[in-house]
């Protein structure tokens, strides 16, 4: 998963640039990058870590400008280096292009191994390089018409910032799997993953790029362009509301944080628990379990601290590490816990390793009673449109039953909440992707169909 922001027609488009990223670490921490483009041509600048880590002032003030784009990267093992870090930087023959992406091409392969029997060089190993060599390769002439030509030819997902020169062009998928929305400030103005970002920069919120929507942005004026071809469904993926997205942002429409409180809500009707208190396993489910709070009437306690300097567990390769990592990121406050029958409730079940080592801290801090809900239905499947998930083999909720769940997690009772409980917490909304728990993938397959490895780059 990634975050990308882009900033047309302002000041300092690269510090605004810069903070609209800073908003938007949660979508990424492995790598950052930003493209500022003057009268001067495009200056890059790409480094490794976080936001706050991989810039500094004197770095911004080589990035002059009034156009600017930049990304946030989160990628699995394997693609860590810089070359796959973005925005790529190219100069083709209709100027330099700079392009950022976030959500994953399902026919990327296939469309790779055509270029490259043609001898296409390709520098970086991510989908998103693809673009770049569909559009210097089209044989349009205009660089629109060639957007259009290798826009048309990706499946999957694709929420997309090019500049050409300094004209900003923005694109979303046909489906709209990954956010994009669009913003206004001083005259300009910004594009970004999600709200927050618009927040922090104090621009205003104009609305959502639509689904197979290509716009161009110029001299503070935007101008919709042909759409791409429009398809069966949109499919907005759902786990940008479940866990991806912060709950300050409002995604399609949906805030995020009253779509939490609402899954909260349904699973204590669907899971209801005898207890004494209710807690989350923060920050992604605190919203969730507000809402089971509020529905339950069951208090919400605060039972688990985090320690908000240490990464997500999630990226750690080995078993062992992970189990250690829980105990680095979470403690349990003893005073809320001890003696008590408590509801646990967390966002997402995907290999169980978190919450495993969460409930054995939880016991340690004398819990009766452990009651572990979750505010979304058994992760089943990968995705392949851009959230990093592992393979079938590794989540749990597709090789064992809810019972062996239950007594692997070593606790009193286990409710998950209903594929149809989540859709109905979302009825006025939609429709969204839930090929992770339902297995109904809604774009082509088409490398794995044709063989390839699952791809699950940003
Ligand atoms: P685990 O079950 O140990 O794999 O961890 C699940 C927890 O990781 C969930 O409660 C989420 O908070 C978080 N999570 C879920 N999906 C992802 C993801 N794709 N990347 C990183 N963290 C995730």
């Amino acid at each position: 998963m990634c975050g990308i922001v882009a900033v047309s027609g302002v000041d300092h488009a690269a510090e605004l640039t810069f903070l609209g990223l800073y908003a938007l670490q949660h979508r990424g921490q492995e790598a950052g990058g930003i493209c500022a483009i003057s009268s001067d041509g495009p200056r890059l600048h790409k480094a490794a870590g976080m936001i706050s880590e991989a810039f500094d002032d004197e770095v911004l003030s080589r990035l002059p400008g009034r156009t600017a784009l930049g990304h946030v990267r989160y990628s699995t093992a394997g693609g860590a280096g810089l070359e796959n870090a973005q925005p790529l930087l190219v100069r083709y023959h209709l100027g330099d292009l700079a392009l950022v992406h976030n959500g994953n091409i399902t026919n990327a392969q296939l469309l790779r191994q055509e270029m490259v029997r043609e001898g296409a060089l390709f520098q970086s190993t991510i989908d998103s390089e693809v673009i770049v060599h569909l559009i210097a390769r089209s044989r349009e002439e205009t660089v629109e018409a060639q957007l259009a030509d290798a826009l048309g030819r990706l499946e999957g997902a694709f929420s997309v910032l090019i500049t050409v020169g300094d004209t900003l062009y923005v694109a979303r998928d046909p489906w709209g799997f990954r956010p994009l929305v669009l913003g206004t400030k001083d005259g300009g103005h910004v594009v970004a993953s999600e709200t927050c970002a618009l927040d922090l920069l104090k621009a205003k919120y104009i609305r959502d790029v639509e689904p197979g929507e290509v716009l161009r942005i110029r001299g503070g004026e935007v101008t919709s362009l042909n759409h791409l071809t429009p398809v069966r469904r949109h499919a907005a993926c759902v786990f940008e509301l479940i866990y991806f997205a912060r709950p300050d942002s409002r995604l399609g429409g949906v805030s995020v944080d009253r779509a939490r409180r609402a899954f909260g809500r349904q699973l204590a009707r669907e899971h209801p628990a005898d207890a004494d208190c209710v807690f989350s396993v923060p920050d992604s489910s605190n919203s969730a379990a507000l809402g089971f709070s509020e529905a339950s009437g069951i208090p919400l306690e605060l039972g688990l601290i985090r320690n908000h300097y240490v990464g997500r567990t999630f990226i750690h390769p080995t078993q062992a590490e992970r189990d250690f990592r829980v105990r680095i990121k979470y403690n349990p406050v003893r005073e809320v816990i001890e003696g008590k029958r408590v509801v646990v409730v967390d966002d997402s079940l995907v290999r169980g390793t978190t919450s495993r080592g969460l409930v054995a801290l939880i016991r340690e801090a004398g819990a009766k009673e452990v009651h572990f809900r979750i505010s979304s239905p058994p992760v089943r499947f990968p995705c392949y449109y851009g959230i990093d998930m592992p393979t079938r083999e590794e989540l749990i909720g597709a090789q064992l039953t809810i019972e062996d769940i239950r007594n692997h997690l070593q606790v009193d009772s286990l409710g998950y909440l209903s594929l149809e409980g989540m859709h109905e917490a979302l009825r006025e909304h939609g429709p969204f992707c839930d090929a992770c728990f339902s297995g109904e993938y809604v774009a082509p397959l088409t490398d794995i169909a044709s063989g390839f490895p699952a791809n699950t780059h940003c």
